[in-house]
């Protein structure tokens, strides 16, 4: 039971909680889904990234691999110094993408001997670079011919002293391993950026799943500029975005293989895929919160306003109770003839009649309600002199007012005032209900002040109590059907939370508006502005200010 009530209490707070929490454990676990598929994809397109700019450096290496068949000449051409023949070895064997190669005899250390492609001799060394570099690459073997001349492992070298000259060298042993001589090659760079490298990068490529666009590949040589790109408007290149770069692994070690984008890396585009996946969630919960806050304070509003109709159902079924009861116990009396004279009966009459009055009020307040809330209250205007309405009104209420001792102060009655177009009845009934409350809810005062004024382009009807006052914070509410405010002092007066509402109804069908000033324990003042039709003939003077005290 305790368990219920608490439930229904923190109902709202329950509902939030009930779909916060998991909505909150989901973003997580989302979050950390992402975070992972963000590193997983930067670790996979890292990887693919090394292994394409690896593919490369591997094809540059394939493009020299029969340069070790190439330069294995016999053992006996040295030995038996018929070095000339390597000429026509040479020729045999078709060398391209060098500018020449050269062999040299480690037996008699003479200086090597050239060999163009396109010449079919030798020549001896003359003082060029070139040939400067190749006495460099070949020094060390020289050394170690000099110490024991034994080389267990015969493969090709490459020196790249001189990055001018790249040459790739091949050590001659004989069947005891011994080093008889060296051939050689010096490297064509313009064959290895037209020919070797495009295809090298080309069938790297080719490798690569669709990736769309396509990355860059680039090769920079050891300053750094680039060489070489597959980007065809290289001059952009201050807009590439480098992803990652390595050296090659075979010849042009001092140079590097760069792969670029053009736009955003695939990390950025990872990061930027990782932000939007999760503001995306961030704003479907934000959303779903927004929605499920709505659906809450809609489900507390009918909730609060099935309780309210409750509270009205019993609220009107005893302000009907109690004046039927009175009327019959008086109709009685009166049939029974018991009463004491004329007096008695007149003021049984009286009493029957006011009640039946309030009866009347309160199943107008009903029925005028039930119209409203199905739209079919109509209203039917007509050009209405304000003091007519108001004095009808208030001489409805002399009698109830004289019996309970409320003095009627007006002001401002007999005062000119335009002809406004309203619904006389519906406006009647308006001031009805606040003259009403002004009565419930005064408590001990009993003075009541009604005025009628102009105030610019509208006529204002007032009616002030000094009562119990309303809160501030209830000012607002109390025109909302059903609301009465939930002190205990209104408890002790019946009412069915209709009068205001009806009120502000009739009043903005008529294009006005009402107004409330109140201070708790010192009173109210309710005021139903009427406009003035612009076309209106002002003929009318300001309002009056003189007041009329009226005692009812
Ligand atoms: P009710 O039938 O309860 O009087 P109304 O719609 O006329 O319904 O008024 C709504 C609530 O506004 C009342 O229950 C009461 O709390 C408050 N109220 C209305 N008029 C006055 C007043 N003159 N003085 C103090 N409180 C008032």
């Amino acid at each position: 039971m305790k368990i219920r009530a608490l439930s229904k209490r923190y109902n709202r707070w329950i509902g939030v909680v009930a779909v916060l929490l998991p909505l909150a454990i989901l973003l997580g676990l989302q979050y950390r889904w992402l975070r992972e598929l963000d590193h997983f994809s930067e670790r996979a397109h890292k990887a693919q990234v090394a292994s394409l700019l690896e593919a490369v450096s591997k094809n540059v290496e394939y493009a020299y691999a029969d340069a070790g068949q190439i330069l294995d000449l016999q053992p006996t051409i040295f030995t038996q110094h018929q070095l000339d023949r390597a000429a026509h070895l040479f020729k045999k064997k078709g060398v391209v993408g060098v500018t020449s190669l050269f062999v040299m005899s480690l037996r008699d250390e003479k200086e090597p001997l050239f060999f163009t492609p396109s010449y079919t001799t030798f020549s001896l060394p003359d003082d060029s670079p070139e040939a400067r570099a190749v006495s460099v690459a070949v020094a060390p073997w020289k050394a170690l011919n000099h110490r024991d001349g034994v080389l267990e492992h015969v493969r090709l070298f490459v020196e790249e002293k001189d990055p001018s000259f790249r040459i790739l060298l091949y050590p001659i042993t004989d069947d005891s391993s011994r080093l008889v001589g060296l051939a050689g090659m010096i490297l064509d760079q313009r064959y290895f950026r037209e020919k070797v490298l495009p295809k090298a990068i080309r069938d790297a490529l080719s490798e690569l799943s669709d990736r769309g666009e396509g990355p860059i590949i680039s090769v920079e040589d050891s300053q750094g500029r680039v060489i070489y790109s597959t980007d065809a408007f290289s001059d952009d290149t201050d807009l590439w975005r480098t992803e990652a770069r390595r050296p090659f692994g075979f010849v042009f070690t001092d140079w590097n293989i760069a792969l670029a984008t053009r736009h955003a890396t695939a990390a950025e585009v990872a990061h930027r895929n990782f932000a939007v996946n999760l503001g995306l969630s961030a704003a479907l919960s934000a959303m779903l919160l927004c929605g499920l806050m709505l659906a809450l304070r809609y489900a507390s509003r009918e909730m609060k306003l099935s309780q309210m109709k409750n509270e009205f159902v019993s609220n009107v079924s005893h302000e009907l109770r109690t004046p039927l009861a009175s009327i019959r116990v008086f109709g009685e009396l009166l049939r029974l003839g018991r009463f004491g004279g004329v007096d008695k009966a007149r003021e049984y009459g009286d009493f029957i009649e006011t009640e039946s009055r309030r009866l009347t009020q309160l199943i107008n307040n009903i029925l005028d309600f039930a119209s409203i809330e199905s739209g079919r209250k109509t209203y039917r205007f007509e050009r209405s002199d304000l003091r007519e309405v108001v004095e009808a009104t208030l001489r409805t209420f002399e009698l109830r007012l004289r019996k309970e001792g409320f003095r009627l102060h007006l002001k401002g009655i007999d005062a000119p005032l335009p002809t406004v177009v309203v619904d006389a009845g519906a406006l009647g009934q308006s001031l009805s209900n606040l003259l009403d409350n002004a009565v419930k809810y005064s408590r001990d005062a009993r003075d009541i002040d009604v005025s009628l004024r102009r105030d610019g382009d509208f006529v204002v009807i007032s009616v002030r109590d000094h009562g119990i006052g309303i809160p501030r914070g209830e000012q607002r509410k109390i025109f909302d059907r059903f609301h009465r405010v939930s002190t205990g002092l209104v408890h002790d007066v019946k009412g069915s939370g209709l009068g205001l509402a009806i009120v502000r109804h009739i009043v903005e069908a008529h294009h006005g508006k009402v107004t409330v000033e109140s201070r708790p324990d010192e009173g109210s003042t309710f005021s139903i502005h009427l406009p003035i039709e612009v076309t209106e003939p002002v003929a009318l003077a300001a309002p009056a200010q003189q007041e009329q005290p009226s005692e009812a």
